[in-house]
């Protein structure tokens, strides 16, 4: 069975609370009862002293114990609550208490047992007799018998004081729980609140609104946590379901067009309208070639998408390769008197697979081309710091709408601008570098202003780098 975080705080409190104090309870209990009981032992010492010294003063050498007064030491006995017998040298009786006023005592006690606890039934219970020499200037003058009932004679005091402390034990138990009890229940609320509105959140996600967030005021940071994650699913949730609809509306839009070219050039040649020329056959195959290509892209994508990109490494000089790539795009550049501005750091000897290597800087390449006026210049840049390699693809050209900049990673992101150019790209170059800069462990940024032109920064980690040819 599920319980809620309300009930599991606050039997946790609970629990925590009384195995402390119990705990606590204890260990004081059993400390005191040994102070305690130690203390009663030396007053009862003190006591039966007191009681040996004081019939020890009424001898004297001369007169014997004959200053002893039969009624004053029955008092005495009587308010001291002892038996008490004293035998001269040879044994003979000289004086006794008798016991009846321990007996009625013990009468009492029995009575108050059950109310007062155990321990004073047991004390009061047992009747003990000790035996003890009476001295006059060091020589034996007889013996001293004191009697009573109790180990050592607990008093109601005694009682009363170990029931108060019992019962502030008792007292702080309830008090804890109490106390335990109320914190739990506002910790709960406080956890609670928050959870039940992320649930909220969640569900109603769930139920295809997406533009819920997950509010109010969060002090737990694990909490607080989960709400910024929920929101950011949301919003992620949300930026998907938008390039899905834009893909979808991209890809109808890309292959239509095509499409529509070769149904009219192949009816008005079905019917007669068009003569079948090898040029308006050679219109046909371009757009097949176009719908091929989009094919192709699609494919490469679907290999992207099958998250390990398996890497085929090897040992290249790769400030080498950029300038070969470099130079084979010269003849593209040309086209559009593009200029290539190369500014390479010669003898970078890394591990890296050199197929995806050309793939990053030809897509690179071919977007800054796309988007470049005639004349304008490209600068292709690599250089080594102390933690990357990085690969730098500048531009002059149309820039990025900062609406797109945050998206154009993603597949089939087209701004509006390679749209309405008619780039005939798919939206897909950038997303296959950015799985091979991520196959490689590193990682692409871009910057960008609308008319000024982007720039692309690839950082591979330094770790790829065998060594560093000078020169
Ligand atoms: P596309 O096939 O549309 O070029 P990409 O994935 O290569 O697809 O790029 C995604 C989008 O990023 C492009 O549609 C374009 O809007 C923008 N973009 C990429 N590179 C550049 C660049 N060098 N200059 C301006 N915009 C660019």
């Amino acid at each position: 069975m599920k319980t809620s975080i309300g009930i599991k705080l606050a039997s946790g409190f609970l629990l925590t609370a009384v195995l402390s104090i119990v705990t606590a309870g204890l260990i004081s209990n059993y400390m005191i009862d040994k102070r305690f009981n130690q203390y009663l032992k030396r007053s009862h010492e003190n006591r039966i002293q007191k009681v040996v010294k004081t019939v020890e003063d009424l001898y004297s050498s001369s007169e014997g114990f004959a200053k002893l007064d039969p009624f004053e030491m029955r008092r005495y006995a009587v308010l001291e609550d002892l038996y008490i017998e004293i035998r001269d040298r040879e044994g003979k009786t000289i004086f006794s208490s008798g016991q009846g006023h321990l007996i009625h005592k013990k009468g009492m006690g029995n009575m108050m047992g059950p109310m007062m606890g155990r321990r004073m039934t047991d004390r009061v219970g047992e009747y003990i007799e000790e035996k003890h020499s009476l001295k006059h200037e060091s020589v034996i003058i007889g013996t001293i018998h004191i009697g009573y009932f109790g180990s050592w004679n607990l008093t109601e005091g005694d009682i009363g004081f170990k029931n108060t402390l019992n019962q502030a034990f008792a007292l702080s138990v309830a008090i804890a729980l109490l106390l335990g009890l109320t914190i739990s229940i506002i910790l709960s609320k406080q956890m609670t609140t928050p959870l039940v509105s992320i649930t909220k959140a969640a569900n109603e996600m769930k139920n295809g609104n997406l533009n819920i967030r997950a509010e109010g005021t969060v002090n737990t940071l694990e909490i607080e946590q989960l709400a910024r994650a929920i929101n950011y699913l949301a919003e992620s949730l949300q930026q998907q379901d938008m390039m899905r609809k834009r893909l979808t509306t991209d890809m109808a839009h890309e292959i239509r067009t095509p499409l529509t070219t070769l149904q009219s050039h192949i009816e008005a040649m079905m019917d007669g309208i068009w003569e079948p020329t090898v040029e308006r056959f050679e219109s046909c195959h371009e757009e097949v070639l176009r719908l091929k290509k989009m094919s192709d892209s699609l494919q490469d994508l679907a290999k992207l998408e099958q998250a390990a990109y398996p890497l085929n490494k090897s040992t290249f000089d790769l400030s080498k390769l950029l300038d070969k790539i470099i130079a084979a795009f010269q003849a593209q550049a040309r086209k559009k008197s593009i200029r290539l501005l190369s500014n390479i750091e010669p003898g970078l000897i890394v591990e890296m697979d050199q197929d995806k290597v050309k793939q990053i800087l030809h897509n690179l390449l071919s977007n800054a081309y796309k988007y470049s006026e005639e004349k304008a210049s490209i600068e292709i840049g690599l250089e080594r710091d102390s933690h990357n390699i990085v690969l730098t693809v500048r531009d002059q050209g149309a820039g990025i709408d900062p609406k797109d900049l945050p998206y154009i990673f993603e597949r089939f992101y087209r701004g509006d601008l390679s749209r309405n150019r008619g780039t005939g790209g798919a939206g897909i170059g950038l997303t296959i570098v950015k799985g091979l800069v991520d196959a490689h462990g590193g990682r692409i940024t871009v910057e960008s202003e609308r008319g000024k032109g982007s720039s692309f920064k690839v950082f591979f980690p330094i770790e790829i780098l065998l060594h560093h040819e000078k020169t």
